[in-house]
């Protein structure tokens, strides 16, 4: 039989070189290259290297693994990686998996994991307070991600707006049912709508103003001409921090919009929720109490390890109205306690205890840590925004948060000059940077996603474009 455990000696010896191994990772992550060349034999020929018809050698295995890591990967924990928002994960949080992974807290039922439950409870509790919705109506779940979050929002929406879609499904409503975004919102908004089975067709991606955000008279309009036609509109999911532009929605006018046609108003605040924990930036969210729902990504600005999504919501009643199944087979020692099971709450059963990076990296720092961070990753921001002026790169985005569109603006017409530039960039093994269209322009994107991005890094990252565009 195999052992699963392995022998004590064994296991402190594999504990002591994967900690060394890890350390070296993440005290030299700068002195690797940020992007290497894509290379799918080689991968490929990495993952399939050993069959499994003989047991490897468990340290060989381990470290087959992290060379595999190291090689063939973007390195997003990378000071030189100006991404996706992918973060450098904190050292708590890193911490945090590996206890999850021991421990193995099993999520779905409250009292299976008493301590678990109340840890993601009073975090939703206590960024649902910071994003101003009232204590006492607070609720909400981790998910998986951004994504899950929206599906939640839309299923949500979906259930306040027709009570009767948990049992007669849409085919039951007699009515299209309609909701709205920018044309600036992830796509995981448009993902949600056909997931629901709602289709393609339910989603209005509303035009954006100059500055890449949703134009409200324009919301206004379409929904207006959607009621005439006999459609149902029962969703606005604004975005704040688009993922490529990182436009923030004018939620005040849309928050009144959708007060005015009784819509759903959900708030896609995956990156740029962090704004609130930081006083400079926090008005720039105004507005964002007055929605239903709120996306939030903690495995992005707030930098803990993949994935850790939060959907929060002002609707006490909402997820259960929308998730809710009896199933007799589950523990019901807290039964008669008031408590909540996630497993009623919420489209993932079993549950991993996804909250524990971010209440380890808080507990480690604080709010004070985070709003420090935040405006480090700003002022970043700012000064890469600063040089690229300086050096007479045009910006093509409009935002306070820490992203730049910007291209040559004289070779705005040339449809490949970004693509050309960003390549120079990604092989110089320094930094990874990306291309995003905005209008009919190409622009190099650029986001401070790393918090231990210092201004050597960023002066670095103008040195690599000005010989990328000398070349
Ligand atoms: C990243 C992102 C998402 C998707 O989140 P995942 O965690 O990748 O599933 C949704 N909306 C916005 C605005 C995002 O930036």
């Amino acid at each position: 039989m195999a052992h699963f455990d392995l022998e004590a000696a064994e296991r402190a010896a594999l504990w002591q070189y994967l900690t060394r191994e890890l350390e070296q990772y993440y005290a030299n992550t700068s002195t690797l290259p940020a992007a290497p060349a894509l290379d799918k034999t080689g991968a490929a020929a990495m993952a399939e290297k050993y069959s499994f018809d003989q047991p490897a050698p468990p340290r060989e295995a381990v470290a087959h693994v992290i060379e595999g890591l190291s090689r063939y990967a973007v390195h997003t924990p990378h000071p030189g990686y100006y991404g996706l928002f992918n973060p450098r994960p904190t050292f708590p949080g890193i911490l945090a998996d590996t206890l999850v992974a021991a421990f193995n807290p099993q999520m779905a039922a409250w009292s299976h994991n008493p301590f678990a439950n109340e840890v993601e409870s009073y975090l939703i509790r206590e960024f649902g307070q910071r994003f101003g919705y009232p204590e006492n109506s607070i609720d909400g779940v981790f998910a998986s991600g951004g994504t899950e979050a929206n599906l939640t929002a839309v299923l949500c929406a979906l259930n306040r707006h027709f009570p009767d879609y948990a049992n007669v499904g849409l085919q039951g409503l007699g009515k299209q049912p309609v909701l709205y975004c920018s044309a600036e919102a992830h796509h995981s908004i448009i993902r949600s709508a056909r997931v629901a089975g709602l289709g393609l067709k339910a989603v209005r991606a509303i035009p954006v103003d100059d500055s890449q955000r949703l134009n409200a008279r324009l919301l206004s309009t379409q929904i207006e001409s959607d009621l005439q036609q006999g459609l149902s509109p029962f969703l606005i999911a604004a975005t704040a921090g688009a993922t490529g532009v990182g436009a923030i929605d004018p939620l005040p006018d849309i928050a009144a919009i959708a007060l005015k046609h009784n819509l759903w108003l959900h708030v896609d605040a995956a990156y740029g929720g962090a704004a609130i924990l930081y006083p400079e930036m926090k008005p720039l969210l105004a507005g964002i109490e007055r929605s239903h729902s709120i996306t939030f990504d903690a495995h992005k600005w707030l930098s803990v390890p993949m994935g850790a999504g939060m959907f929060i919501t002002r609707e006490k009643d909402i997820l259960s109205q929308s998730f809710r199944i009896t199933a007799d087979y589950m523990p019901k020692e807290a039964s008669t306690m008031a408590v909540t099971d996630p497993f009623t709450h919420s489209i993932q059963w079993s549950r991993r205890f996804i909250g524990l990076k971010l209440y380890l990296s808080l507990l480690f720092f604080g709010w004070e840590g985070y709003a420090q961070t935040v405006r480090h990753q700003t002022q970043m921001g700012r000064l890469l925004k600063k040089l690229l002026r300086d050096n007479g790169w045009k910006l093509y985005n409009d935002t306070e948060l820490p992203i730049a569109c910007f291209m040559d603006p004289a070779f705005e017409q040339d449809e490949h000059y970004a693509q050309r530039l960003c390549e120079k960039v990604l092989q110089s093994g320094r930094a990874w940077i990306s291309v995003y269209r905005i209008g009919k322009v190409n622009t190099l994107r650029a986001c401070i996603t790393n918090y231990a991005t210092e201004e050597k890094d960023v002066r670095e990252l103008l040195g690599l474009l000005e010989e990328a565009r000398s070349r």
